[in-house]
């Protein structure tokens, strides 16, 4: 990964070549963004630019011999650390990320922009809830307290440092502090607040803000097969998120949306037995699943509330369920879906802490209907 395959974003990358160039590099750098920004990929060209031995002006050079294997993300001197899980063929205590490396390495060539569950899902373990595990700290210290082998600089890279298990952040808060010469600390987090703030103050902040619809157009715009049409409503549709809008490029997204759409019928006719049904259908989804369903859900309320509002110039939403938003907002008005969404956010709340699905969505349902049906 190379500055240049990052859409936008130039103060960042700024910022990141004046340091090096200045010869003040950070030692332990937090790479902050939201999902589907450009926090891992920004810390993945930025571990490319410290080590290139050929640096260009604005980039690395993408042709000496680190750059061609952290092309490859199979540098030497590039350590990775990540969330893992055990898996049938890998035991509990041995899931860390040195078993997962050629997967790994793998999902950062197909999916940079993407988020925990890809990588679950990527690595075949759907639904398990994903940690970096105490024995990380001992592997993240063995590994440094080794030479570099032929770069200028050590890279250590934790992605998503706040799914690190307690013991295991605490394992490296010294080395974290003092670590040897030309060895830098790269964390690329999506959530601040739940970072150790014994970590958390250890750390220089580099905050990546979320892509603008420019960037977004630009790189949807490239992919074959996608009418400059599309390329604008995805653009619209993924507000600043990249991993969205390749979903949207590969349709996920609009599969989620006619479930959501189907669900919503339900609860308008009030169709009791479909309804226990689908809360059947919706348990075996999975997790990640579900909380994309509920997400699916915030926002079409918050178009029909801005369609009601005829603000129409902020509707993000596409030609072919604009009539579907149409309908919804005549039944949901505002005072409605006021009482609605924070219901789902409840829900998504229960979902990530394990909560019963089957009963949580049929609640959820009855809840729904009723408003729906309620004289406001
Ligand atoms: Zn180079």
């Amino acid at each position: 990964m190379r500055f240049q395959d990052i859409p936008g974003l130039e103060e960042n990358k700024n910022k990141l070549i004046e340091a090096v160039k200045a010869d003040h590099v950070a030692h332990a750098q937090l790479f902050l963004g939201a999902e589907g920004s450009a926090n891992l990929p920004m810390a993945l060209a930025f571990g490319a630019y410290l080590n290139c031995e050929n640096r260009q002006e604005t980039d690395s050079c993408g042709a000496c011999s680190s750059c061609l294997k952290q092309a490859k993300h199979i540098h030497p001197d590039v350590h990775f650390v990540f969330p893992t899980a055990p898996t049938p063929k890998i035991k509990r205590e041995d899931a860390y990320s040195e078993k997962f490396l050629k997967e790994w390495r793998d999902y950062l060539l197909k999916s940079p922009y993407g988020n925990v569950s890809d990588w679950s899902f990527h690595f075949g373990w759907e639904n398990k809830q994903l940690i970096i595990p105490r024995q990380e700290s001992r592997n993240i210290i063995s590994n440094l307290s080794l030479k570099a082998f032929e770069g200028k600089y050590k890279i250590m890279l934790i992605w998503l440092p706040e799914l690190m298990n307690a013991q295991a952040a605490n394992g490296i808060l010294k080395i974290l502090e003092e670590p040897s010469d030309k060895t830098i600390f790269l964390m690329v987090s999506n959530d601040e607040s739940k970072l150790l703030t014994t970590i958390r103050s250890r750390v220089q902040l580099m905050k990546i803000a979320s892509f603008t619809d420019e960037d977004i157009l630009s790189t949807v715009s490239k992919l074959d097969g996608i009418t400059a049409e599309r390329a604008q409503e995805i653009t619209f549709m993924a507000e600043g998120n990249m991993r969205e809008a390749f979903q949207l490029v590969l349709g996920g997204q609009d599969a989620m949306g006619d479930q959501f759409k189907h669900w919503m019928r339900l609860c308008f006719t009030f169709d009791f037995q479909a309804l226990v049904k689908m809360g059947d259908e919706f348990q075996s989804g999975g997790k990640e699943f579900q909380k994309g369903l509920l997400n699916t859900g915030s926002k079409v309320m918050r178009d029909a509330l801005i369609h009601q509002f005829g603000i129409s110039q902020l509707e993000r939403v596409p030609t072919a369920d604009k009539d579907f938003v149409a309908k919804f907002s005549t039944v949901f008005n505002p005072e409605k879906v006021a009482e609605v969404v924070p219901k789902i956010d409840e829900a998504s709340y229960h979902i990530e802490r394990n909560a019963n699905p089957k009963i949580l969505f049929l609640d959820l349902s009855l809840a729904i209907a009723q408003i729906a049906r309620s004289k406001k």
